[in-house]
This record gives C-alpha cells, sequence and structure tokens, in this order.
C-alpha cells in the first residue's frame, strides 16, 4: 500500500459523552509526528457532541463528521432531524451517507443520493458507504448491488473530490469477520470499474469498513486500492484506533 495521505475515520454510533474528547487527545498527539502529518484523522461522534469536538480540536489536524443528514439542506418542519446546515455550524467538516445501519432504517439510493447533494451543497465532504449483505454475496450478488449503489447514489453529482467511497460488506459490520483479502482485492476492483464506467474514476478514493481491528489491519493494508479505513467499534478505544494507524502506516 501507498502509505500516504490515508483516511482514519471513527464512527462512534450511538456511543460517547463529553467525557470522550480524552480519547483524541493521543491521536492529536500522534500525528504532531512529521510520520503521521499528512494523513486524516476523523472522528464522527454522535451530533450531540459535534459542537464539543469540533472546538477541542481547532488547531489539529484531526477532522470531524456527522453520522448521518437530512437531504434537505434548508431549514423547514421536520421534528428530530439535523440537516447539513446545522451540521456545517458546528464546524464539522465531513458526513457520512449510506452507512448500512441507515439503509436498514430505510435510507434508498434515492435518499442517499439527495443527502449527497446536500452535503456537498454545503462543502461537506461525504463518506459514501456502500457494500452487499450476506444474502446477496451469497446469492452472488455483489458487484449488481454495488454498481447499483454507487451509480444511483452519485446520479448527476459532479463534485466528485468531495466524496470518499467507503466499501463496508454489511455481513462484516460489527460481526469480527472480514472478507478475504482475494475476494475484497476483486470487490475493490470492480468499484473502480463502477466508478470509471460512469466518468467518476480518479478522484473518488476508496476506503473500506468492517470489523477493522489491530489483528487484521496488516493484511488489509496489502491491498493498494484501499487508501484508508472506517472504524466503528475498535475506534472508540484510544489504543486500538492508534494501532491500526501505526500499523498502517509504514
Ligand atoms: C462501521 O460501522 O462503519 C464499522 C466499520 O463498524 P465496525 O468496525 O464495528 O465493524
Amino acid at each position: 500500500m501507498t502509505n500516504n495521505n490515508m483516511y482514519f475515520i471513527a464512527n462512534w454510533k450511538m456511543h460517547g459523552n463529553a467525557k470522550y474528547i480524552e480519547r483524541t487527545k493521543v491521536v492529536k498527539k500522534l500525528l504532531r509526528l512529521k510520520k503521521y502529518k499528512n494523513h486524516k484523522i476523523i472522528y464522527c461522534p454522535p451530533f450531540t457532541l459535534l459542537k464539543e469536538f469540533c472546538d477541542n480540536v481547532k488547531k489539529s489536524n484531526l477532522y470531524i463528521g456527522a453520522q448521518d443528514c437530512h437531504p434537505d439542506a434548508d431549514f423547514g418542519p421536520f421534528t428530530g432531524s439535523v440537516n447539513t446546515k446545522l451540521i456545517r455550524s458546528t464546524g464539522a467538516k465531513y458526513v457520512i451517507v449510506g452507512h448500512s445501519e441507515k439503509r436498514k432504517d430505510g435510507d434508498n439510493n434515492n435518499l442517499i443520493n439527495k443527502k449527497i447533494k446536500s452535503a456537498l451543497s454545503e462543502n461537506l465532504k461525504v463518506i459514501f458507504c456502500v457494500g452487499e449483505k450476506l444474502k446477496e454475496k451469497r446469492k452472488k450478488l455483489t458487484y449488481k448491488i454495488l454498481k447499483r449503489q454507487i451509480n444511483e447514489g452519485l446520479r448527476k453529482i459532479k463534485q466528485n473530490e468531495n466524496i470518499i467511497l467507503a466499501y463496508e460488506p454489511v455481513w462484516s459490520i460489527g460481526t469480527g469477520k472480514i472478507p478475504k483479502i482475494s475476494e475484497l482485492r476483486i470487490n475493490i476492483n470492480y468499484i473502480r470499474k463502477i466508478l470509471k464506467n460512469s466518468n467518476k474514476s480518479k478522484k473518488i478514493k476508496i476506503i473500506y469498513g468492517g470489523s477493522v481491528n489491530p489483528k487484521n489491519i496488516k493484511q488489509l493494508t496489502e491491498i493498494n486500492e484501499i487508501k484508508g479505513f472506517i472504524i466503528g467499534g475498535a475506534s472508540l478505544s484510544s489504543k486500538k484506533f492508534i494501532d491500526i494507524i501505526k500499523k498502517s502506516i509504514n
């Protein structure tokens, strides 16, 4: 792997409180070392912690992202929702869209496309998640699913440099299972091919997510095309998170 400009995205899901800011401090320290300066570490805590985290990482090269957004960039009568303007006002620079846990709640490709457009219109960078379910993998539908998710999710979107594509096989998230490296390589190549066929090729970086931990990270870094990782469970421990970062970078 060309270990330059890699992304390490901590997806904290529905975990955390203000004290968790402590966990970012060790990572901040690590980033002061020259070796780590060119990499991007992004924490995605729950909405309620965004502002506090953003204030706390000022003057560091840590970034903060939200875990989802409402599709409407305009304010409106949407009880319980948080749009990209509100996210932007906290100082966050990134937003995760299309995570399988949101797809499970009903987000379809059309809604995801609207969310991505809304995020880009507010100058947020998008971490766009795609991935097949276990039953789809078993039926050998992975390519078809990825193609549909990518083409429909990115329909009529031109600002590709602000999009990071996260390949997250649904069956791998939170299960401790990762794909075989040979299989992962094939799927990442598929994704590159899909992007190329829709003229969205080079600017979109591809990262991997699904049960990344300090034990399996070395093998995952064997794939050159993977430019970083989205890390759920293991990112809640700063020790594990740092271990993953260190082992990814030669
Ligand atoms: C995720 O939720 O995006 C994720 C990758 O989770 P985990 O690392 O826990 O599998």
